[in-house]
């Protein structure tokens, strides 16, 4: 039933938004001394999700976002050296040690044995490269696909390169916009690890969902008992 399994890297496999979550804190930190109304500082997500489409997803553009946004709101007053400190962040996240989820090792271990593996992932490519390299994962993997954006367009030219029929193609994520919503939109499978930490930009309301199509479950050590209730392993040819 299943030809192919897909995983979504970033607080898939290993964590990431913490990352995040600390740099903004040391974002609003480094700013502190400018005396701005807070309130202007942490609405900058908004700001962030518009620089998407030039900067795409990663550090890089998170860090240039608050550049940018240091600038703006202090009216240029923001000293070169807490630049440099953002500029810093940037290399630190960058070779920040990549921490696997515990159960990961052993589920892509066991889901290897059975079906081919692809890595998905969006961000900025070298960052990526090195984080897959440094997980130790790289292993249990036949293909990684590091792409720009998870539209449904994007995943049905992979889909098509590997030659995958999408409805024997399942997709593991935490994100509903970028993971789970576009592959049910093809028709294909989706697990969704709902408790895993998620940017708030990726979380899109679940409202047009294939139930059919659709796991949930909390975390990565419920996908393979949820793989087997919902009969994929039984019908493998
Ligand atoms: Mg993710």
């Amino acid at each position: 039933m299943i030809d192919w399994i897909a995983f979504d890297a970033d607080d898939t496999l290993w964590k990431n938004e913490e990352y995040y979550i600390a740099g903004r804190n040391r974002f609003l930190e480094i700013l502190q001394k400018y005396g701005l109304d807070t309130a202007d500082i942490e609405n900058y997500d908004q700001f962030e999700v518009g620089n998407i489409q030039y900067f795409g997803y990663g550090v890089m553009s998170f860090v240039l976002s608050m550049i940018e946004i240091g600038i703006e709101i202090t009216e240029e007053r923001i000293h070169p050296s807490d630049i440099q400190k953002l500029i810093q962040l940037a290399k630190e996240m960058l070779s920040q040690e990549v921490e696997v989820f515990e159960g990961v090792s052993l589920l892509l271990e066991r889901l290897s044995a059975k079906f081919p593996l692809m890595l998905i992932t969006k961000g900025d490519l070298l960052h990526q490269q090195r984080k897959f390299a440094a997980s130790g994962l790289a292993q249990y993997f036949r293909a990684i696909e590091v792409v720009s954006d998870k539209s449904s367009a994007v995943y049905e030219g992979i889909l098509n390169r590997y030659n995958i029929d999408p409805a024997r193609f399942l997709m593991v994520g935490n994100s509903l916009r970028s993971d789970i919503l576009p592959i049910l939109e093809l028709g294909g499978w989706a697990v969704h690890l709902a408790d895993h930490p998620t940017w708030s930009h990726e979380d899109d309301p679940a409202n047009q969902l294939d139930q059919e199509h659709y796991l949930e479950v909390e975390g990565i050590s419920q996908v393979w008992d949820k793989m087997v209730e919902a009969d994929l392993f039984s019908k493998q040819v």
